[in-house]
């Protein structure tokens, strides 16, 4: 049987592993203590644990979660990407985006991705496989290791992480709680391309994340040439829950919109766009689309976003433009995966 992982581990499991191995009960909070607070993974650097308990826990506990380890920083300063091999060969990224007073991570949930959103070099790269819990926790644990101090998390890297529901949401409490890296709930946001069933879900737990909606284009007879989800989670229906989410929890919920040139950055598609928005109460984000040569659309012209931009503030919704940072390194959120091609 596998081991389990030290970054996957709640409070409680590990709790449990040390009353297990019949080591003294406070060996879990040290343990915790040397993974969240000094970033050290490896039992051997843990000095306060006795040589014989450290050898124990080696034994009992895994505590490496990838082959290698690439970091490609932009030239611009502004963003690093991670690429992670895994045990298996897979590759994984996670970037690193500065802003002036905080930090965030852009982080992975999927080793490719089955949503094959068509702007999306994920979606180009297909689907390897779930990440398990330790997996996602690692990738926020390299970097603060790594020295960056992260106060924000996007669930907006490789995949759907609504399709990884168990080990996201095991992720998250982990690293908001008091004993992992107490990351507010409120700086947590988690992206969908639109998935009911876990939508559905979402709205049933209490934990209030911030929710972004990426939309690819809001009219549903347009949609399915870009995002291939609208045939079976219609946008209709992904709306009204996520307006039911917003009512129950609460929280800040984004439009994420990709915009792609003569596919929907015309007057009738952004018309959609913020009727949507209004319903939702939601804020807009515009991204215009980092080109490559394995995606069939072009970004608009920066005039053309500038357009789009104006008519969404003439009608009091609010906006917000995504620059990219460190596009020489393809590091936009939500569309990596650059590495497998
Ligand atoms: S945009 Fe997100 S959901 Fe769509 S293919 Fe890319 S990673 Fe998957």
């Amino acid at each position: 049987m596998d081991k389990p992982h030290l970054l996957g581990l709640t409070q409680e499991e590990c709790q449990h592993l040390i009353s297990e191995l019949g080591l003294p009960t406070f060996t879990a909070k040290q343990i915790l203590d040397w993974v969240y607070q000094k970033k050290v993974s490896d039992f051997e650097s843990m000095s306060n644990l006795s040589k014989a308990n450290r050898e124990k826990l080696q034994a009992t506990i895994d505590s490496s979660f990838y082959k290698s380890l690439q970091l490609f920083p932009s030239k611009d300063g502004l963003a690093i990407k991670y690429v992670f091999e895994l045990t298996e060969g897979q590759k994984v990224e996670s970037v690193v985006l500065k802003e002036k007073t905080y930090t965030t991570l852009c982080v992975s949930s999927q080793a490719g991705c089955p949503v094959d959103c068509k702007f999306c070099l994920t979606g180009v790269v297909g689907f390897k496989r779930n990440l398990h819990t330790h997996e996602i926790v690692g990738q926020i644990f390299q970097a603060m290791q790594d020295g960056h101090q992260i106060s924000h998390l996007v669930f907006m890297g490789m995949g759907e992480p609504l399709l990884n529901y168990d080990n996201v949401m095991k992720a998250i409490d982990i690293l908001q709680a008091p004993y992992g890296f107490n990351i507010s709930k409120r700086k947590i946001t988690v992206s969908t391309s639109g998935y009911i069933a876990g939508i559905k879900r979402l709205i049933e737990t209490d934990r209030k994340l911030n929710l972004a909606f990426s939309v690819g284009n809001a009219n549903p007879a347009k949609r399915p040439a870009i995002m291939p989800i609208e045939n079976r989670n219609p946008i209709t229906e992904v709306a009204k829950l996520l307006n039911t989410y917003q009512t129950k929890h609460n929280r800040k919920l984004t439009l994420e919109y990709t915009l792609l040139e003569g596919k929907n950055d015309e007057p009738e598609d952004i018309r959609d766009l913020i009727a949507l928005a209004k319903y939702l109460r939601a804020k807009i984000n515009l991204i215009n689309l980092n080109p490559h040569p394995k995606i069939p659309f072009k970004p608009v012209p920066t005039k053309v976003l500038h357009k789009i931009k104006s008519w969404i503030e003439d009608a009091r919704v609010p906006v917000t433009v995504r620059y990219k940072k460190g596009q020489d390194i393809s590091a936009a959120c939500g569309q990596l995966g650059e590495s497998y091609l």
